[in-house]
């Protein structure tokens, strides 16, 4: 059966990107088939469509981080055809033909069910971005930051991961301050909860390595002297939770929040997150995120939009998430 992907190859070191039809016969080995009716684009496709960095690990490849949809065959007793599934991370788009076309085959150990609650719309409206987002408010949690603990400080603040968060920690009670470059963008945040807007200049030059205490916690996805401004600037045993890069992947910081604060450094890792931390992610988005702050979020493209689409993340243009309808 015939479908349509996105298609990257190389060719004599020649990066090609284009829409192509496949055979289902030439999808990679793995006991599930399914048909992809959503997916989305985050900061890691926008780098695979533009080959910026080295996130395609072989060639050719079906781009594509997240899907989801409905089984259509299955060599796994846990899923059966008709079942709606979804897929984050485990490395496909990177080295396992992914999720920017019509069809999928992926092993069963990575989908998660698409919780009743969410159309398959609704969960890549989410996607890794808005999974990642609950991952940093969930260790925020566990480490001890509580609605009342102090101001919440979420970096990156108009992309997936920022907008996302901030849904997330007002409706549980947080007072949250959004760090955005988009200052046409503050009304948007404050309807998706945020308190207070700083400009995110505020946060991205060198500082001091101690500075005043702002922060009980932070969710940051833009690393750099912001991720090191952030930490600074954390209150005496808050929390930072560190998952992006969006400024930079570097640290140019010191270590005396760390010692002389007490401050944690939570590193967020969504791509091979054991599956009981995913399901309780998603499990809490079920729970937790309100669907009208979702659908606020969420903007919808055709599959041939998707290589402007991933243009525009790269250069910071977008706002909030994207979703793919792949038919
Ligand atoms: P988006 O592009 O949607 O959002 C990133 C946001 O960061 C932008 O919207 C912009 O927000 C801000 N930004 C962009 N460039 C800069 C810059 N030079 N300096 C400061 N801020 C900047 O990406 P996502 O939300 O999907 O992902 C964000 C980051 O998180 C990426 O680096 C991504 O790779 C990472 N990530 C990591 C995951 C993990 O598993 N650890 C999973 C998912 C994402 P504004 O204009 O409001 O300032």
């Amino acid at each position: 059966m015939a479908f349509s992907a996105w298609l990257l190859s190389k060719d004599n070191d020649q990066f090609k990107a284009e829409i192509a039809t496949l055979d289902e016969s030439r999808l990679p080995d793995a006991d599930v088939l399914v048909r992809i009716e959503y997916s989305s684009i985050n900061y890691k496709d926008g780098l695979a469509l533009t080959d910026k960095t080295p996130v395609v690990r072989q060639w050719p490849m079906v781009p594509g981080i997240d899907g989801a949809g409905v089984v259509e065959q299955s060599g796994d007793p846990r899923w059966r055809p008709g079942d709606r599934v979804l897929l984050n991370g485990w490395g496909v788009g990177e080295n396992h033909w992914g999720c920017l076309g019509q069809k999928a085959r992926l092993k069963g150990d990575w989908l998660v069910a698409v919780p009743e609650v969410f159309s398959t719309r609704q969960a890549m409206a989410i996607g890794t971005a808005g999974y990642t987002a609950m991952l940093c408010c969930i260790a925020l949690e566990d480490a001890g930051v509580r609605p009342g603990s102090g101001d919440i400080l979420v970096t990156g603040a108009s992309g997936g991961v920022g907008s996302v968060a901030i849904a997330i920690l007002s409706s549980w009670g947080h007072r949250v301050v959004a760090a955005t470059g988009k200052p046409g963008q503050a009304e948007w945040l404050r309807r998706l909860g945020a308190a207070d807007i700083i400009d995110r200049s505020e946060l991205s030059a060198p500082g001091k390595p101690l500075q005043k205490e702002r922060w009980a916690g932070v969710v940051d996805s833009v690393g750099s002297h912001t991720l090191v401004n952030a930490c600074a600037q954390t209150r005496y045993g808050g929390s930072v939770a560190a998952c992006g890069l969006a400024q930079g992947m570097d640290l140019p910081g010191s270590v005396a929040p760390f010692i002389l604060r007490g401050v944690n450094l939570l590193g967020i890792d969504s791509v091979m997150c054991p599956m009981p931390r995913r399901q309780r992610a998603w499990e809490r988005l079920a729970g937790d995120l309100d669907r009208a702050r979702l659908d606020a979020i969420a903007t919808e493209i055709a599959l041939d939009q998707v290589l402007d689409c991933a243009r525009r993340i790269m250069a910071g243009e977008v706002v909030g998430r994207t979703v793919v309808l792949t038919g």
